[in-house]
């Protein structure tokens, strides 16, 4: 099962796998010299089934746009609380309008003050009309969990597994581990700290998502992870340009990890795997 991965622009990728269309901090706004402009706009996606926002600052989320794409595509919708709240309050305040309570899926694992990032989990039937959702809680939440067994018949896109770590930026902070029956990835969102996260607990990877946060531990995370591939994300486009040049991680750490599995797209290129 091939599976493309295409930068949409600053953390906003599309996935591509097999029957699955995953978009993730795919609608934001733009920041001259922090965030790449996007090479996408949210009006021309006819077909998504999922939509992941990693949390609610402006160049990884737009309400309105992640609404206008979950209402003609039916995609399930996930996010911190912070995240869903907003959709509920701005993007859906009409009932009649709101996506069915099965599509919009919150996802809070609590704030751990020491040790690993604790994680909770949904487990994904991805369709046209509509997806199940099965949660687990994991580490201190207590979450026993809630299931919802009304497993769809038809599942055009395929199910998918997605665990929120809360990681550490501003307040209600996503990772997500992604698994399809094809392809897992891990996005580390803005993750400011990547020694908070227990490596171990992802497994092995196809590809990991990372942007390059200076002190937070990820030219050794992706050395332990040793991902099939790494894509560099939220890269304003003069870091595009350094990077280019060949200047631009040199400068940034002692040693770059995996030169070999590194992949650096520009806003509207893919990557293929077979
Ligand atoms: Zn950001």
């Amino acid at each position: 099962m091939s599976t493309r991965v295409t930068l949409i622009g600053n953390e906003g990728f599309l996935i591509e796998a097999g029957p699955a269309r995953i978009l993730i901090d795919a609608f934001y706004g733009a920041i001259p010299g922090l965030a790449s402009a996007s090479a996408l706009s949210a009006h021309s996606i006819e077909k998504a089934d999922l939509i992941l926002v990693t949390h609610a600052h402006w160049d990884h989320f737009q309400a309105t746009e992640v609404a206008d794409v979950a209402n003609r595509t039916g995609a399930t919708v996930v996010g911190p609380a912070a995240v869903v709240n907003e959709l509920r309050r701005k993007a859906w305040p009409e009932r009649s309008r709101g996506l069915p309570a099965e599509k919009l899926v919150k996802l809070e694992p609590v704030s751990a003050r020491q040790g690993f990032a604790l994680s909770e989990k949904a487990h994904l039937s991805l369709g046209e009309r509509s997806s199940a959702v099965r949660r687990t809680g994991e580490g201190a939440s207590g979450a026993s969990g809630t299931l919802t067994p009304a497993l769809s018949p038809r599942e055009r896109g395929g199910t998918a597994t997605v665990t929120a770590f809360r990681t550490f930026h501003a307040m209600g902070h996503n990772s997500y581990l992604v698994e399809t029956p094809g392809f897992r990835f891990f996005h580390d969102g803005d993750n400011e700290d990547t020694r908070r996260i227990d490596a171990s607990a992802l497994g092995r990877l196809d590809a990991l998502l990372i942007g390059p946060w200076q002190g937070s531990g990820w030219v050794e995370f992706i050395e332990k992870l040793s991902p099939a591939r790494w894509f560099l994300m939220h890269l304003s486009e003069e870091e595009l340009d350094q990077h280019e040049a060949g200047a631009f991680l040199p400068d940034l750490c002692g040693h770059v990890p995996l030169p070999d599995r590194l992949v650096v797209l520009r806003p509207g290129q893919s990557f293929a795997f077979d």
